[in-house]
């Protein structure tokens, strides 16, 4: 039966990303052999890297001053190099789940840290609007989509300081301003390729700031000089990231995602509130169209488990919520065609007729 895969991460991937990962594996750029077997500075693998670089910077029209980065350690290791990089005195930080509230307390290690308001106490459903950002911190830093909450911030956010910001399960949804930021990251097993390389977008001026001595594997420098290469990069990952990239400019570039990426949601979501079964578990503003969480109205509570199962029979996978949540979560990313959403809404449909 063909799978709808609902997974928030390691996630779907397209089917041109994985079919050109899986020749890779046995004959790569007609070398007769594996990309797993040869050098990382073989002339095949270093144009593998540049072109992605240049293709990142393409898809989001990165203006010039900025470098694009392939790195190991996860979008949690970004939690401590940003603040390592750039934090003197003080930053600023938006706690609106899980995700920011590491990056907060990695960046305490290294500064002042004013976390400027958080939605912790509403089990973080919405997003703070009102907030005041210091005009003395170094940079501040958000979420834009919050991978365990459903809740998203669609826009690049007016600062009287640089931008900093965790786009691990959004990047490539929406067109950005780079130019507000000075360094943007993304975990890539989201929306872009499997589990082992972060994408960093640094802006250079931004680095050489703090008075502190960085060990040279957390300094953006170091990788920056080397082009991601200082030490092996995580080869394969950043293999299949060229392959989604060409994919997405394939298909008209990160307007077209955009487009692709609200008709699903707003298509899900105006089942969920058409359903008599189901609600929505985040303020309507504030929904994200990457991770759409939903839970059985509580007269119904005790369907939830038969409703897993239910969508199992159809072939969706993926969709139990986050613990801190609990109920479904379904991730809509880039990947996901339109069809899964439609056969996820029918098996909606046919639930709510069965009871
Ligand atoms: C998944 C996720 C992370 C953690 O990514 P790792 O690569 O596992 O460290 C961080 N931030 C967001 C928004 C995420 O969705």
């Amino acid at each position: 039966m063909k799978k709808h895969n609902f997974y928030a991460g390691p996630s779907i991937l397209s089917e041109y990303t994985l079919k050109n990962t899986a020749d890779a594996i046995k004959d790569f750029a007609g070398t007769g052999l594996s990309i797993l077997e040869i050098s990382h500075r073989s002339k095949e693998f270093t144009a593998v890297i540049e072109e992605a670089a240049a293709l990142v910077k393409e898809l989001l029209e990165i203006p010039e001053g900025y470098h694009v980065l392939f790195l190991g350690g996860g979008a949690s290791m970004q939690f401590c190099m940003v603040p390592y990089n750039l934090l003197n005195t003080k930053a600023g930080y938006l706690d609106t789940g899980t995700w920011a509230s590491n990056a907060i307390k990695e960046a305490r290690l290294f500064g002042d840290v004013d976390v400027v308001a958080s939605s912790k106490d509403a089990n973080y459903t919405f997003i703070p609007k009102d907030f005041t950002i210091p005009a003395d911190a170094d940079y501040f830093h958000f979420t834009t989509n919050n991978t365990i909450y459903g809740t998203e911030i669609r826009k690049d956010i007016d600062s009287p300081v640089p931008l900093v910001a965790d786009m691990s399960s959004d990047i490539f949804s929406r067109p950005v301003d780079v130019s507000k930021y000075n360094i943007i990251y993304a975990g890539a097993q989201k929306n872009l390729a499997p589990a082992g390389v972060t994408i960093a977008i640094v802006k250079e001026d931004a680095l050489g700031k703090v008075a502190r001595a960085i060990p040279t594997m957390l300094d953006y420098r170091t990788h920056i000089k080397k082009g991601s290469m200082f030490n092996t990069p995580p080869v394969l990952p950043i293999f299949s990231a060229l392959q989604t990239l060409k994919w997405y400019k394939e298909l008209g570039g990160i307007k077209e995602m955009e487009r692709r990426d609200l008709e699903k949601a707003a298509r899900l979501y105006d089942e969920i509130d058409r359903n008599r079964l189901f609600v929505g578990t985040v303020k309507e503003e504030d929904r994200s169209i990457m991770n759409v969480c939903f839970v059985m109205k509580p007269e119904y509570a005790e369907l939830e488990k038969e409703f897993i199962d239910f969508a199992g029979t159809k072939g969706i996978v993926g969709i139990k919520g986050h613990r801190s949540v609990g109920g479904f979560r379904a991730s809509l990313y880039n990947a996901l065609p339109l069809e899964s959403v439609e056969v996820l809404i029918n098996a909606m449909k046919e639930f709510e007729n069965n009871h």
